[in-house]
């Protein structure tokens, strides 16, 4: 039985196993990944591992343990996650996993305790975990995941063992893609999901790629033809703005790059080769600078009117 799904995970795993059968894993632990590579699976199995009654490094499935583990009602494993409808860990759900953390085992020898995202934690929050860590209870684990490790105090950082998941190049994970029903992935859509194979998965199978594809077709169009009206492309980024312009914003600071270097991000995507072909370099620069402090805008005033912004924003492009 393995205990992680995805392939990219692997090398992962089987450090970790090599730590459990040392028996060198410490009492904290912070797991980062890009988001989309999956990384929750390996977090699980390990909580797994730590409950089972029966094996070091991969969780027999069928003990007691495994079976508590399975319904989600194991009396060793406490989960910390923002509340329904809340986006941050509060201080008193810490507290209450310091208090868990220092009561004894019920069954499997120790506790643990998983806080995901760890970032949500706010600063009073972590720094109530912060007491813990300093001198963290015998028979104990706590486990942080984390997509934005930057977030969280340093000194609770210092005080955790970091795992850092890296992600994989495509080719280390074509071969999943194929199994998966996806042969081609242009280049450009592996540098718009950074690279995190699950968001490249769902970014093919719910047309957001070809959606993407459309929204850039509408920008080059109005760039060639004088005197366009802006409405289609305005149009299409109408919905999901913040999404959408975010990669456009990755996809123009490629084509910046494609001036100076032939990049196959570029020269194998026929819409985004057509935008370089009608645009040069400053342009461009212009563009994702002006890109950049538009998303920053929509992202702080959520009142504002989208739709003059983004026509104001291409205006601007052709007036340069
Ligand atoms: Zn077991």
């Amino acid at each position: 039985m393995n205990g992680v799904q995805y392939p990219w995970l692997s090398e992962t795993w089987t450090n970790l196993q090599a730590s459990m059968q040392h028996g060198s894993l410490p009492g904290a632990l912070l797991f980062s990944a890009t988001e989309g590579l999956g990384e929750e699976s390996l977090v699980e199995a390990l909580l797994k591992v730590q409950l089972c009654n029966s094996s070091e490094v991969e969780a027999c499935g069928f003990c007691h343990s495994c079976t508590l583990f399975q319904a989600g009602t194991h009396p060793d494993l406490h989960r910390i996650a923002p509340a329904e409808g809340k986006a941050t860990i509060s201080v008193d759900q810490i507290r209450e996993g310091n208090r868990y953390a220092l009561e004894s085992s019920q069954l499997s020898g120790q506790r643990v305790i998983i806080i995901e995202p760890a970032e949500s934690m706010t600063e009073q929050a972590m720094n109530a975990l912060l007491k813990t860590l300093e001198s963290p209870p015998d028979s104990c684990v706590f486990i942080l995941r984390s997509h934005a490790p930057h977030r969280l105090l340093p000194t609770i950082k210092s005080r955790c063992q970091h795992w850092h998941v890296k992600t994989p190049v495509l080719s280390e994970y074509q071969q999943w893609l194929t199994a998966n029903g996806i042969s081609e992935v242009p280049e450009l859509y592996y540098q718009l999901c950074l690279g995190a194979p699950l968001k490249l998965k769902a970014f093919i199978d719910e047309g957001q790629g070809a959606e993407f594809d459309s929204t850039l077709a509408a920008l080059t169009n109005f760039i060639e033809q004088d005197f366009a009206l802006p409405k289609t492309f305005v149009d299409r980024c109408s919905t999901d703005t913040l999404a959408k312009l975010s990669l456009l914003s990755l996809a123009l600071i490629e084509l910046q790059k494609g001036y100076f270097v032939e990049l196959p991000t570029v020269e194998n995507h026929p819409q985004l080769k057509r935008l370089k072909s009608v645009l040069d370099y400053q342009q461009v620069f212009d563009m994702t600078r002006r890109l950049a402090k538009l998303i920053e805008q929509l992202t702080i005033h959520t009142g504002l009117n989208k739709e003059l912004l983004l026509s104001q924003w291409l205006i601007e492009t052709k007036t340069r």
